[in-house]
């Protein structure tokens, strides 16, 4: 009885088992997505440090798309979080695992968190802790950093309560005519030999990891791909996730239908990888005056930068954008669809690590040590790039000194002989290793970290590696991952911008030419090498097994930040008006792929930023008198913008766009506007603004209906009513023939 007992009671747990664990599944899989998006008005953007560039309405709104995965026996897990933002800062990690640690003890800590930015320019900046990075958003803005904090933890939450048994599957593939080179003549300082391996001068593979339930269900999905979200260029006030915020959003709509942006189960990352010189503005750059190409060591148009721009492929940003996000959308469908790619199996495992970034010993041969510096930008570092140059007189491949500059930089800080020694030849213009008031201006010790799922490792780099510093270090990281064990099937992918901010990382040759990349190498001349070396003793660790060692403890310095970004003082409605009320409404009818236009007394949008929420609607009236929301304010197709009319009366209006599609149902639509009004006793209130009722025709019934007949009636009526005029007209003149 006991051995019968025993056998059905194996067989029950054994069944049980391929209930709970699916069939065949080798992992447990969340997906879970967050809105992150910051004040949509007066903050500066993170990316192109352009102080003008304020936000000033909302295109697309920023997401975090987070994914846990374990193992099957739920034994060992990592947390990858991709967002809508220009970069990962350290203040923001440090602070997401203090709250992660609160709401699961140890289970998610930084060394198995890694969170990575998609370095979209057009999302509000001030939420980093080191002062250079917060400089033209007028020191450290709460109001970014709040949603951003929330959001990333919220997503998290949810891949956490989605986990389920699943298999996980990578592919890779070419994508072509949507990245170039933005520095090719710092790639070409690179050996012969070395360049020769290699088909083009920026990485044109895609990496997919594809994510299903125990019934091959999708649960989400990461790519990788080099190519910076610099589609929107400077010009651009609207919040947006730029090329791959769109890519995603086209990706989710794809795979949850009926879902607004940031609502459905499955979700799509498109992550950053080695993009450090990788333009999406594929037509080069050219000389905004004469149409002609620009100067190429010097990216300058007679000796200046600023009329040396690189467009995308588009007619205009927008365009561009598009073009971009739907040429990597398309091709990660196909990967993520294809039959062929590889099912992962294997532990899943982490090593992590700080390093002091600024004091490494680098052993390059076996007779030669050098060591890195203590951070400093380059004068070049001020000329920005083709996809938005600096305001100054400063030029890309700079390395002599500019003696106004050398005055204002020496007022700062003047750097020391061993720091000029140290990162030769680059020309310093801020010494921001050596500058420490207020409080630290760039950081020294910085993550580095690895996630092994089976065949696939993700080195997660705190920077923007240059094409050839990204193929140099997962070439050297899978050599040290192959031999210490891993399988000869092993993938490897860089993840970009990932944790913290430590400006960019180029090979010691392309460094020599101080293009933009290099004058922004904050380390040195050896950075790249540091790098490598640093991330193989953490590669070595993985793959044997053995601890990694915590390494040095960052600073917090969150509770020195200062700001200097004015508050809301107060929102008022000009007379005999309120918030809310239409100033230029809407016409009676639209037709499919017109646009309409309604414009609003309008408030502050930094007195709400709506996080999981929406400034607008647009409304179709239904058969039983409800109305039912069709678009929110993250649509491609809708533009909500935000205006002072009176900045001394606090008075500004805001306007409404929705581009109909062509396909869109006819019907009755509205739209509506959702504000926030703060009062004089800082007392903040919502209201609401509604257009009148528009109709939304098929170009057919919208002719019938401007006109009132269809076209040939009318030709024929036309003709009638010249003959009948004629004949009135012969008339009436032969009367006053006669009168005369
Ligand atoms: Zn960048």
């Amino acid at each position: 009885m006991a051995t019968a007992y025993g056998v059905s009671g194996l067989f029950l747990l054994l069944s049980l088992c391929l209930i709970c664990n699916g069939q065949n599944t080798n992992y447990i899989i969340g997906a879970g997505i967050a809105d992150i998006t910051g004040p949509a008005a007066e903050v500066d953007m993170m990316g192109y440090a352009n102080p003008a560039q304020t936000s000033k309405g909302i295109h697309l709104r920023q997401y975090s798309r987070a994914f846990i995965i374990a193992d099957s026996a739920n034994k060992s897990r990592i947390v990858f979080v991709s967002t809508d933002s220009c970069m990962q800062s350290q203040g923001l990690k440090l602070e997401i695992i203090k709250r992660l640690k609160s709401k699961y003890g140890d289970l998610y800590n930084e060394r198995n968190v890694a969170i990575s930015g998609t370095h979209t320019h057009s999302g509000p900046g001030g939420f980093h802790q080191y002062l250079l990075y917060d400089i033209t958003s007028l020191g450290f803005v709460n109001e970014t950093f709040v949603p951003l904090l929330e959001g990333i933890v919220a997503s998290i939450d949810k891949a956490h309560n989605s986990m389920k048994p699943g298999n996980l599957y990578v592919n890779t593939g070419e994508l072509l005519e949507s990245n170039i080179n933005r520095s090719p003549t710092a790639y070409l300082n690179n050996p012969a030999e070395e360049r020769a391996k290699y088909k083009y001068n920026v990485e044109k593979n895609m990496t997919v990891l594809r994510m299903t339930d125990a019934q091959n269900n999708g649960i989400g999905m990461i790519n990788w791909f080099a190519v910076h979200c610099t589609s929107m260029n400077n010009t651009n006030h609207l919040i947006s996730s730029d090329n791959k915020g769109l890519a995603a959003q086209m990706f989710e709509a794809d795979m949850n239908k009926g879902a607004f942006p940031g609502k459905g189960k499955f979700v799509a990352a498109f992550a950053q990888s080695n993009e450090g010189d990788v333009s999406p503005n594929t037509k080069g750059p050219h000389c905004m005056d004469t149409g002609k190409p620009c100067d190429v060591p010097t990216s300058t148009c007679n000796g200046r930068n600023e009329l040396c721009v690189s467009p995308g492929p588009g007619k205009d940003m927008y365009d561009s954008t598009r073009i971009i996000a739907k040429n990597q959308y398309q091709k990660a469908k196909i990967l993520y669809n294809d039959p062929s790619n590889m099912k992962l199996e294997g532990p899943v495992d982490f090593r992590h690590t700080y390093v002091d970034m600024s004091n490494v010993m680098v052993q390059i041969n076996q007779t030669t040590k050098v060591k890195t510096c203590k951070p400093a930008m380059g004068f070049s570092f001020a000329a920005g790039t083709t996809d938005g140059p600096g305001a100054f007189n400063f030029t890309q491949g700079d390395t002599t000194d500019n003696p106004f500059w050398d005055f204002v930089r020496d007022f700062l800080k003047k750097p020391s002989p061993e720091q000029l020694a140290c990162q030769h030849p680059k020309p310093i213009l801020l010494d921001t290793g050596e500058m420490t008031v207020p409080y630290a201006w760039s950081p020294s010790i910085v993550d580095l970290q690895i996630f092994r799922i089976g065949q696939l490792a993700i080195i997660s780099v705190p920077a923007e590696f240059s094409t050839m510093s990204g193929r140099r270090t997962r070439d050297s990281i899978t050599a040290t991952l192959k031999a210490a064990g891993f399988p000869a099937n092993t993938v490897t992918v860089i993840a970009g911008l990932t944790n913290d901010y430590a400006d960019y990382v180029t090979t010691y040759e392309e460094y020599q030419i101080q293009r933009y990349e290099g004058a922004s190498t904050i380390y040195g001349p050896h950075t790249l090498e540091a790098f490598i070396q640093e991330f193989n003793k953490l590669a070595d660790a993985l793959a044997k097994g053995t601890p990694a060692p915590k390494g040095p403890t960052p600073p917090n310095l969150l509770d020195k930040q200062l700001t200097f970004l004015p508050p809301v003082v107060f929102d008022h409605a000009p007379f005999g008006k309120s918030f809310g009320d239409v100033v230029v409404d809407a016409d009676a009818q639209y037709k499919q792929g017109s646009s309409v236009k309604v414009t609003f007394i309008g408030a502050n949008p930094r007195n709400n930023v709506k996080l999981e929420g929406t400034f607008l609607s647009v409304e179709m009236l239904q058969p039983d008198n409800n109305w039912k929301v069709v678009f929110t304010d993250s649509q491609w197709e809708t533009k909500f913008e935000w205006k002072h009319t009176s900045l001394l009366l606090g008075e500004s209006e805001v306007t409404i766009t929705w581009d109909i599609p062509q396909t869109q149902a006819p019907g009755t639509y509205r739209i509506q506007y959702f504000g926030d009004a703060k009062s004089l006793d800082q007392k903040i209130s919502s209201f609401t603004g509604k257009s009148t009722d528009f109709k939304v025709m098929t170009p057919k019934e919208y002719i019938k209906h401007k006109h009132g007949m269809p076209k040939s009636v009318n030709r024929i009526l036309k003709k009638n009513w010249q003959s009948l005029y004629k004949n009135k007209y012969r008339k009436s003149m032969s009367i006053v023939n006669k009168k005369h």
